[in-house]
């Protein structure tokens, strides 16, 4: 990325402002809490940064939100200057480097430099097709080593439980999940697999049950050795 590019192309906020919701919002803007895609715009016209009403929450929002740039007053051009700044390092590049291009603050670069880089290493590719769904237990969780309490298997048990996410002869993904209730799973799910083209395959669990009103979705019996035996490679 081309600094001088960065500089010419984005004079004013209200420049980043517009590139960031043609690229966010192509087919019409959407509420980043609900959803829904009946929008207003705010009143409040003397802000710098345009803000949009959502008519479904009634929250009121920016393109700003749910993304690296929220609740920063960080001019946006100097976001986009430290993005191109880390992307042309050749090697890793430093917060004390990059405050002085850009006259900022080490520690506030730093705090910047730190959400770029977990923006960057996000998983954001989503699984499809038939995805298996099954929890397996780690001994991780306290009270494992307790001999007098009574040993307890699957859900319930004091293991900290992980979720694995096995694509039909594909990817798998693995997170540590400590609630197993259906909200808890529905945002693990709903940020790991593609709703629109996937299958979803369970077993009989109660917290699976209302995924059929969003996907089609096939229970098993409790018996798919193949999760339970399986070694995770991504658990995070
Ligand atoms: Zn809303």
């Amino acid at each position: 990325m081309n600094l001088i590019n960065i500089i010419t192309t984005f004079k004013t906020e209200q420049d980043c402002i517009a590139h960031l919701e043609a690229k966010r919002w192509a087919k019409g803007v959407v509420c980043p809490y609900c959803k829904s895609n009946k929008i207003g715009t705010h009143a409040s016209k003397d802000r710098e940064v345009a803000r949009h009403q959502c008519y479904g929450c009634k929250k009121t929002f920016s393109v700003k939100v749910g993304t690296i740039f929220e609740g920063t007053h960080i001019e946006l051009q100097k976001w986009f200057l430290l993005i191109a700044l880390m992307m042309n390092a050749k090697k890793s590049l430093s917060a004390c480097q990059a405050a002085r291009d850009l006259g900022m603050r080490r520690p506030t670069v730093w705090s910047m430099m730190h959400r770029i880089r977990k923006a960057l290493t996000q998983d954001t590719d989503l699984l499809c097709g038939i995805v298996e769904v099954d929890e397996t237990y780690t001994c991780t969780k306290k009270d494992d080593n307790d001999d007098d309490l009574p040993k307890m298997r699957g859900r319930g048990c004091n293991k900290q439980a992980i979720v694995g996410m096995v694509e039909r002869n594909g990817r798998v993904k693995a997170k540590k999940q400590d609630k197993l209730n259906f909200e808890a799973l529905k945002k693990l799910i709903f940020s790991s697999i593609d709703i629109k083209n996937s299958v979803l395959l369970t077993d009989e669990y109660r917290g699976y049950t209302p995924f059929k009103k969003h996907l089609p979705h096939y229970t098993v019996n409790h018996s798919i050795k193949s999760m339970q035996e399986m070694e995770f490679t991504q658990i995070l």
